[in-house]
């Protein structure tokens, strides 16, 4: 029998970011016991770094937008591969989402009648992103957590006891999530059970035991050498998903964000948001050229203006002019900024300039863009008001993830498990715009919340029963960097362990060369071979010392997470021979209109018997391809015949 320590609650949700508290609170006001456990400290999380805005159709700023408008931009981004009922429901849900954070304290920078103000961004076709400056998520996470600390006295007033009904565990890690097995040993059947966690300073080990898990946990970005996202992004939530058998979904599909820093070293890929070109900034080569206009796709010849003239009026008056194509979607952008460096225009430090400089007096650039103004001038030693930014591509956001319903979260084959947010797979298809994540998070955050909490409530006599020899064997794997030594099957002496370190750098290398923003076949299967040789030699990643926080075996846990979500992209990548959104092959450069009905499933098959294995990288990854459904055609009806002609496959505009 094991001896680690329970807590039993209603709903787990792991991650403190938008997603998960979102989740958190829409649970535990459905009557749940909640618990939210995260990897940082409370306040923390990666949504904190969001800048731009919330997408939200509340016409504002444009009395024209509106929900099916909104939909219509998100299905174009994700080049028509989305999940559309998940587009649906986000773009309808999303205005309600951000006027409740604004009943909850949030403090939106506002029109000049007092409404709540909204900025262009990428794909947009109106104003449509609510923005405190450029520090948007910050007030989204401090607006949610404010929500947690009133439910929280809430509860201190009924219960006595503040942590009653919805308890924060932060600086603590899940590495497995647990399931019910039957009597005669087997996992068919089986539901969550609850969760497998290690607390960040002691190394203690707990077990949170719950009928629904949430999984929350963000993206995969630190598998990359160049990322502008933060320690957190080790691709947990996929992994954890993937070991509990459930499937991911379309996981090629990775956002190189177009506007990185790239110099100096030390901060190459943080984030240059793209509120700059929102706001006017303009991209030129080092021939001073806005070279944008020579790489507009024809799918979006109509939208985007055709000479600066016409992009620079439409700043003004945006409804008799097209948008400038520095605002065209993300992947449209990167690509150019490659282009562009490769034929040797870029900037000294391989980038392209990004100028606001020239296009607003200095004191609206400190206003509008005040993260920004400090981020170059103290990192960089740049000043933005006087000088370009050196911008280059860097890895932002996986649009792949957890295979879920679209209604109601629910991850596929595994009763219990929902997730929601960057970790949820569908919701952005091939390609995300820009500001449609904070809205993803809180429309299907609460969603996800609101079903566990109802799944929950169906198990208040018969809860799923903890399996000890479960609870055991996370405890050995968790422990298994400690006695990394010795040898492989079939081996006599044992090796030297492994430094946890290397073998995160060998990948960061292997993802960014081989399966970054431009990719080849053979290159793909390199990475492929690489990523295998990396999970042996993961098997003996070893660390020294004991388990009071201790980094480097916090790192040989996320090892684990990033290989297996590393192949899973590898091999989606390799089996899609088109290029579509955040997907680029130079040996297929075409989008290819049958592959639009193809969804590509990524599952862990565990020869050595899933969760009874303590063998962190045992299981291969199977692929298979899934058709699409059909779009609804009241949906479809949305669009001119002319714009489905270039994205659906030829049996769909027959049917
Ligand atoms: P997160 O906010 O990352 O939260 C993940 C949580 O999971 C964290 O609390 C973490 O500690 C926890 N966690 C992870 N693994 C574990 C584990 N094993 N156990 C326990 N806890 C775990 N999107 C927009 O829409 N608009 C923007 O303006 C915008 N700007 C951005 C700017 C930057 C610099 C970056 C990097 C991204 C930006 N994005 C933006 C994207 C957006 O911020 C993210 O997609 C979004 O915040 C993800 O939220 P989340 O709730 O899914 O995850």
């Amino acid at each position: 029998m094991s001896v680690v320590d329970r807590q039993e609650w209603d709903v787990v949700v792991v991650g403190a970011g938008g997603a998960g508290l979102r989740a958190a609170i829409e649970a535990r006001e459905r009557g749940a016991r909640t618990a939210v456990i995260c990897k940082s400290l409370f306040g923390k999380a990666h949504t904190v770094m969001a800048e731009g805005g919330i997408a939200a159709a509340m016409a504002n700023v444009n009395e024209h937008d509106n929900w099916q408008v909104h939909f219509r931009d998100t299905m174009r981004g994700g080049k028509f591969l989305n999940q559309w009922r998940m587009a649906e429901l986000h773009a309808q849900e999303a205005p309600d989402r951000v006027w409740e954070l604004e009943t909850w304290g949030a403090l939106f920078d506002r029109t000049k009648d007092g409404r709540i103000s909204q900025r262009n961004f990428g794909g947009h076709e109106y104003p449509r992103l609510a923005h405190v400056g450029d520090r948007t998520g910050l007030e989204l996470i401090r607006t949610l957590q404010q929500k947690i600390v009133s439910l929280q006295q809430e509860d201190m007033k009924e219960t006595g006891d503040y942590e009653s009904r919805l308890k924060v565990y932060q600086e603590c890690t899940v590495t497995r999530i647990l399931k019910t097995v039957s009597h005669s040993g087997s996992a068919a059947g089986s539901r969550v059970s609850g969760a497998f966690c290690y607390e960040r300073e002691s190394g203690r080990f707990f077990v949170l035991e719950a009928p629904s898990v949430v999984i929350a946990t963000g993206g995969i970005g630190k598998s990359f050498k160049v990322t502008s996202n933060s320690w957190e992004y080790t691709g947990d939530g996929h992994a954890l998903a993937l070991l509990a058998g459930a499937p991911l979904l379309n996981m090629e599909f990775v956002q190189f964000h177009p506007t990185g820093m790239v110099w100096p070293p030390s901060v190459k890929g943080i984030l240059v948001t793209e509120s700059v070109r929102g706001d006017g900034g303009v991209l030129r080569n080092s021939d001073g050229k806005r070279f944008m206009f020579e790489y507009i796709p024809d799918v979006f010849k109509e939208k985007y203006a055709q000479s600066e003239e016409e992009g620079d009026r439409w700043y003004e008056d945006p409804d008799n002019n097209r948008r400038p194509p520095e605002l065209l979607p993300r992947d449209e952008v990167a690509r150019a900024i490659n282009s562009e460096v490769k034929a040797g225009r870029g900037s000294p430090h391989g980038g392209v300039f990004l100028d606001v400089s020239t296009r607003m007096p200095a004191e609206v650039i400190r206003r509008r863009l005040p993260s920004m103004y400090h981020q170059f001038k103290e990192l960089a030693d740049v000043d933005i008001t006087a000088e370009s930014m050196e911008v280059g591509p860097t890895c932002h956001y996986v649009m792949g993830g957890i295979a879920v319903e679209s209604d109601t979260a629910a991850a596929r084959g595994v009763p219990g498990l929902f997730a929601a947010g960057e970790v949820a797979g569908g919701m952005h298809g091939s390609n995300r715009l820009g500001g449609n994540s904070l809205s993803d998070l809180l429309v299907f955050g609460r969603r996800a919340g609101l079903h566990a909490a109802e799944y929950a409530a169906g198990f208040a006599e018969d809860r799923p029963a903890v399996d000890d020899i479960q609870v055991d064997t996370a405890a050995a794997e968790a422990l298994r960097p400690f006695s990394a030594e010795g040898p492989e099957p079939g081996e006599e002496n044992g090796r030297p362990p492994e430094n946890p370190y290397t073998l995160h750098q060998e990948l960061q290398q292997t993802m960014n060369d081989l399966v970054g923003i431009i990719r080849r076949g053979g290159e793909m299967e390199q990475a492929l071979e690489k990523l295998a040789d990396l999970r042996v030699r993961a098997r003996r990643a070893g660390v020294e010392g004991h388990r009071q926080f201790n980094p480097g075996w916090h790192l040989a846990l996320d090892l684990r997470n990033m290989l297996l979500v590393s192949e899973c992209v590898a091999r989606a990548a390799l089996e899609r021979t088109e290029s579509r959104g955040g997907h680029t092959r130079e040996d297929h450069p075409t989008m290819d209109r049958a592959w639009r009905r193809i969804n590509l499933l990524c599952r862990l098959t565990d020869p050595t018997g899933g969760l009874a294995a303590t063998d962190p990288v045992a299981g291969q990854i199977d692929l298979a391809r899934e058709t699409t459904e059909p779009i609804r055609s009241d949906l479809l009806a949305l669009f001119e015949k002319e714009e489905l002609v270039k994205y659906l496959a030829e049996e769909e505009l027959y049917e």
